[in-house]
C-alpha cells in the first residue's frame, strides 16, 4: 500500500494500480464512461481528467498509475468546467436514425443512435474476446462504431458473447432478454451448466424467472468474460417442452404420474430384477451435466443399494483415456496446471482441440496469449480458428495421432532437444525410447500423417526450445481407437521436455462437459471409486463409511452395458442426465439394445431421444440453476453451484431423486442427506486429496485440488516435484495400431466429428434456447474440390453413408476440411448422426471412435 493525498485528506491505496481504480476503490466519486477493469485504460472519454500538484495540466486518472505521495484534486471550478464540456461532446449523438438501429441478433439489440464513442464495445471485443468485430470510421465528432462487415449484426463475424452489451454504458448495444424480461430483483453467483471451463456467472432472477446471466468479474477462470452459451442459453429452463412430472409408459402410452408411484415402481423393478437375475442385471449412469452431490449418491446407490459396480458415466465417451494415460504416467487423471498458465506461458501446443468453439473462454484466452507473442502449434485435421492463428498448423489425416507424436518426439530427441537436467532427475527409460522412436522419423511417418517432414521437424523444435511450453487436448486426441495411446505420446513429449511441474507448462485435458471431470471423480466409474481411487485397494475404507460391502468385481463400462443389454445380460438402466441413445456411437445398435431393456430409467429434464425411444419411466429432474451442489472443472477446480430458482414445476434435485430411489431399496439410513452439503461432507471424508474443500472455504472462490486440509491453498500447478505416485515417470513406448476403420472404394471419405459453438452435445438444453436461431441444424462439411467432383452443392442435402448407417445433412463448403475428410456436427435429433459413427472403441479403456468413420456421400432428397 502507498499513501497519496486527495482533495486534502489521506488515502491509503494499492501500489500498480490506476489512479481512477484507487479513488473509486477509496470511495472518492470521479465520473468516467470509457473505463472497464477488464480492459487497458484508454483515456478515451476523458471525463475522470483530474489536477495533479506539479503538473501543469489535468490528465486522465484512468491512465495515470498511483505513486507515493501523489498530491490529486478531484473537483475544482477548472476540472467542472473541462468535465462540462466533454459531456456536451459526448451527447452530440448522431440523429435518432433507424438505420442505426439492428434488432436481427436473437440476444443482442443495436441502437447506435445512443452511441457515444466511448469505444469501450471496440477494446472489449479485440482485448478480450479476440473477435475485432466492432470498428471506427471516421475521426473527431465524426467517428462511427461499425461492424466489420454486413450491415447487420448477425451478416458479422460476431460470437455472441455479449461483452460489448456488458460495457456499454449508454444502451447502445442491449442485451434483448432484458428488454423482453426485465431487470432481475435476485442474483445468485453460480457456475456455468455447458463446458468444462467452468466459468462462473450471476445469474439474474425475477418473478420465479431467470432473466439475466453475467460474468462474475473476479473470477479467475473467465475473468469477466463469457461465451454465448453462459451468458444467453438459459432459458431452456423454462422452455414448454421441459418435462416436469413424473412420467410411467405402459402399451397405452405415457401418462402422468405422482413422484411415490414413479419411485415405488422403479424400485419395485430392480428388486424384481436383482432378484430373478442377479445385481448385475442392472447397470446406473451418472451425468456430467449434474453436480458432483448428485455423481456421489449415483454411483453409492449403484454400489450399496443395488450391489453392483455397473456405473458409468459420459466420461467415457469423451476423456476416458486420458484419465486412464494420465493416471498411468504421471499419478493423476487430470490437467497438470491451470488457465492462469496460458498468460505465462511461452507456447502453446494445441491438438485435436478446437476450443475456440468448444471452451470458448480458454479459447479468447489462447487468442489473447498468442496476440501477445506466445507461439501457438495446432495439430489437427480441420483448418480451426485456432489453425489460422497458428505459426504451425500440422494438418494431419484423421486417426495418425500416435505416428505424429512420434515424430515430434524423434525431432526432439534425434536433435539433442531434450531437457537433461529433468530427465536426469524425473525421468526413466530414455534409452529404451531412443531406439524405440527411432523408426519414427518425420519422414518415415509423412505417408501416414500427411505432414511435411520440415514442418514436423520446425514444430518440434519450436515446442522443445520456446521456454515453458503448455500442451492442450482434446477429443479429437481420445475419441480414437488409439485414444489412450495418443494422449500418453503427448505426455512423453512434455517429460522429454521437461515440461511439467513448473508454470505455462503440463498437459491440459479440455473437459467436454461442465462436470465431466468429476463426474468420474466422484465414482460413476465401473473400476474406481470416488477420487478415482482403485475399486479393490481402496474398497475396505468405502465399506467402513458407508458401513456396507461394496461388490468386489468391476463391473460394466457404459459401452459394455449397452452391449449387455444387447445380448439380454444387462436387463435395467438408470439414465441420470445423459442421452445414450443420440449420443453414443453406432446409433442403430444402441437403440436395439435399449429397446430389449426390462427397465429403463431416465432422468432428466428433456423427453430426451432415449426417453422417447425405450424408456418406461421419466423422472424430471431440475437444472443446475434450481438447485445447490458443485461441479468440478478442467482445471481440477471445484466451485459452487447455487440454486438461483425454485425447481421448476414438480422436478426435483437429482441427488434427491436417488436418495428416495435408495431409500426404497432399503437403504434410507445410508443415504439421509438432507442437503448437497451434507453429501459433500461425506465426499470429503472418502476422499483425501479433496478433505479441505468445504462449503464454507468455497464461499470465498474454488479451490483446486488436491487440498487435503482445511488451511491449504489448493493446487494450481500438479508434480512440482515429483510426480504423484513416484519421484520419476516412464516414457511409454507406444505402438502403433492404426484403426481397422479403413476407406476403400465404397466409403471413400473419412468422417470426423464434433462440435459447433452454439450447440451443446446431444442439444438437450441448447435446442431448446435461442441459439437454434444462430445453430438450427447440423451440417456436413466438405472442401470445395470434393464438392465439385461429387456434383454436390453448397446447401443441397446430402447423405452421408457408412458401414454402420446413413444420415442425411445439408451440405457447407468450406476450407476447414481436407480433401478426402469430413466434418459433421451431431447436436440435433433430427439429424441423428451417430447412426453413422462405428462401434470401433479404444483399446484400453473402450471409449468410441467417433472420428474416423469411411464414408460416402450421396446426393438426397431435399430435408423436409
Ligand atoms: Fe460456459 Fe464454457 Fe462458455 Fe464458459 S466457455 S460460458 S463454461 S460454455
Amino acid at each position: 500500500m502507498i499513501t497519496i493525498q486527495v482533495d486534502g485528506r489521506s488515502l491509503d491505496v494499492e501500489a500498480g494500480t490506476s489512479l481512477l481504480h484507487a479513488l473509486e476503490d477509496a470511495g472518492v466519486e470521479v465520473p468516467h464512461q470509457c473505463d472497464d477493469r477488464r480492459l487497458a485504460p484508454a483515456g478515451v472519454c476523458r471525463l475522470c481528467t483530474v489536477e495533479l500538484a506539479g503538473v501543469t495540466h489535468p490528465v486522465t486518472s484512468c491512465t495515470t498509475p498511483v505513486s507515493a505521495g501523489m498530491v490529486v484534486r478531484t473537483r475544482s471550478p477548472a476540472l467542472d468546467q473541462h468535465r462540462a464540456l466533454h459531456e456536451r461532446m459526448l451527447a452530440q449523438r448522431p440523429p435518432d436514425d433507424a438505420t442505426l438501429k439492428d434488432d436481427s441478433h436473437p440476444y443482442l439489440s443495436v441502437d447506435m443512435s445512443r452511441c457515444v464513442a466511448c469505444l469501450r464495445c471496440v477494446r472489449i471485443c479485440a482485448d478480450v474476446q479476440g473477435q475485432f468485430v466492432w470498428h471506427t470510421e471516421g475521426r473527431g465528432a465524426e467517428l462511427r462504431v461499425v461492424l466489420d462487415h454486413g450491415q447487420r449484426l448477425l451478416d458479422s463475424s460476431c460470437v455472441s458473447c455479449g461483452a460489448c452489451a456488458d460495457t456499454c454504458p449508454t444502451g447502445a448495444i442491449v442485451d434483448k432478454t432484458r428488454l423482453r424480461l426485465g431487470a432481475a430483483t435476485h442474483v445468485t453467483r453460480t457456475t456455468c451448466p455447458y463446458c468444462g471451463t467452468g466459468c462462473e456467472m450471476d445469474v439474474g432472477a425475477r418473478d420465479g424467472q431467470l432473466v439475466s446471466s453475467t460474468p462474475a468479474l473476479d473470477s479467475p477462470v473467465n475473468k469477466g468474460h463469457l461465451c454465448v452459451k453462459g451468458r444467453y442459453a438459459f432459458e431452456f429452463v423454462h422452455d414448454r417442452e421441459r418435462i416436469t412430472e413424473p412420467m410411467l409408459r405402459d402399451a397405452r402410452g405415457w401418462r402422468r404420474v405422482t413422484w411415490d408411484e414413479a419411485l415405488d415402481f422403479v424400485a419395485q423393478e430392480l428388486l424384481r430384477l436383482r432378484q430373478e437375475h442377479g445385481p448385475d442385471s442392472v447397470g446406473v449412469l451418472g451425468s456430467a451435466r449434474a453436480t458432483n452431490e448428485d455423481n456421489y449418491v449415483t454411483q453409492k446407490l449403484a454400489r450399496l443399494a443395488l450391489g453392483t459396480n455397473n456405473v458409468d458415466c459420459c466420461a467415457r465417451v469423451c476423456h476416458g483415456p486420458t484419465a486412464a494415460a494420465m493416471s498411468t504416467m504421471l499419478g493423476t487423471g487430470a490437467a497438470t496446471n491451470s488457465y492462469a498458465d496460458i498468460e505465462r506461458t511461452r507456447l502453446m501446443l494445441v491438438c485435436g482441440a478446437n476450443p475456440t468453439e468448444s471452451h470458448p473462454i480458454v479459447g479468447a484466452r489462447i487468442k489473447q496469449a498468442a496476440r501477445h507473442g506466445a507461439e501457438l502449434i495446432v495439430i489437427d485435421p480441420r483448418r480451426t480458428e485456432l489453425a489460422r492463428l497458428a505459426r504451425f498448423h500440422l494438418r494431419l489425416r484423421a486417426g495418425s495421432n500416435v505416428p505424429l507424436l512420434h515424430a515430434l518426439a524423434h525431432v526432439i530427441v534425434n536433435e539433442g532437444l531434450v531437457n537433461r537436467e529433468f530427465i536426469a532427475e524425473r525421468v526413466t527409460d530414455l534409452a529404451a525410447f531412443q531406439q524405440f522412436i527411432a523408426t519414427f522419423s518425420p519422414e518415415a511417418t509423412a505417408t501416414l500423417t500427411g505432414v511435411e517432414p520440415e514442418l514436423v521437424r520446425a514444430a518440434a523444435r519450436a515446442y522443445a526450445q520456446a521456454g515453458p511450453a503448455m500442451i492442450f487436448h482434446g477429443l479429437g486426441v481420445t475419441e480414437h481407437t488409439q485414444g489412450t495411446e495418443g494422449v500418453e505420446c503427448l505426455v512423453n513429449l512434455a517429460l522429454l521436455t521437461g515440461n511439467f511441474g513448473k508454470p505455462g507448462s503440463g498437459v491440459n485435458p479440455l473437459r467436454g462437459q461442465n462436470n465431466v471431470q468429476g463426474a468420474a471423480h466422484m465414482g460413476c466409474e465401473p473400476s474406481h471409486l470416488t477420487g478415482y481411487a482403485d475399486l479393490t485397494t481402496a474398497a475396505p475404507k468405502f465399506a467402513a463409511v458407508w458401513g456396507a460391502e461394496l461388490p468386489p468385481h468391476a463391473g460394466l463400462n457404459m459401452l459394455r452395458m449397452v452391449d449387455a443389454a444387447g445380448d439380454g445380460r444387462l436387463r435395467g438402466l438408470i439414465a441420470v442426465g445423459y442421452d445414450v441413445g443420440l449420443t453414443n456411437p453406432d446409433m442403430n445398435h444402441t437403440l436395439a439394445a435399449l429397446e430389449r431393456l426390462e427397465l429403463l430409467v431416465v432422468q432428466d429434464l428433456f423427453m430426451t431421444a432415449t426417453a422417447r425411444a425405450s424408456a418406461n419411466v421419466f423422472l424430471p429432474a431440475c437444472s443446475s440453476f434450481e438447485k445447490d451442489g458443485t461441479f468440478m472443472t478442467s482445471e481440477r477446480r471445484v466451485q459452487r453451484v447455487r440454486r438461483a430458482l425454485d425447481p421448476i414445476g414438480n422436478s426435483r434435485p437429482d441427488w434427491q431423486i436417488v436418495c428416495s430411489l435408495a431409500a426404497r431399496l432399503g437403504h434410507a439410513r445410508e443415504f439421509a442427506f438432507e442437503s448437497a452439503e451434507q453429501i459433500w461432507e461425506e465426499v470429503r471424508r472418502v476422499w483425501p486429496a479433496g478433505a479441505g474443500i468445504s462449503y464454507r472455504r468455497l464461499e470465498r472462490g474454488g479451490l483446486q485440488w488436491p487440498c487435503p486440509t482445511d488451511d491449504h491453498p489448493g493446487t494450481p500447478i500438479l508434480h512440482l516435484n515429483g510426480f504423484a505416485k513416484q519421484p520419476r515417470a516412464a516414457l511409454a513406448l507406444v505402438p502403433y495400431v492404426p484403426t481397422t476403420e479403413r476407406t476403400d472404394q465404397q466409403f471413400p471419405m473419412t468422417l470426423i466429428t464434433g462440435r459447433s459453438l452454439y450447440q451443446f452435445n446431444a442439444g438437450t438444453m441448447t435446442m431448446h434456447t435461442p441459439n437454434r436461431q444462430l445453430r438450427p441444424q447440423d451440417l456436413l462439411e466438405v472442401c470445395a474440390e470434393d464438392a465439385a467432383a461429387l456434383g454436390l452443392p453448397h446447401g443441397s442435402p446430402v447423405r452421408i453413408v457408412s458401414r454402420w448407417g446413413e444420415a442425411t445433412l445439408p451440405l457447407q463448403v468450406t476450407d476447414r476440411v481436407s480433401r478426402g475428410e469430413v466434418f459433421a456436427t451431431f447436436h440435433t435429433l433430427k439429424a441423428q448422426l451417430n447412426r453413422v459413427t462405428s462401434p470401433h472403441r479404444d483399446r484400453v479403456v473402450d471409449s468410441p471412435e467417433y472420428k474416423v468413420t469411411a464414408v460416402r456421400l450421396e446426393a438426397a432428397r431435399p430435408l423436409p
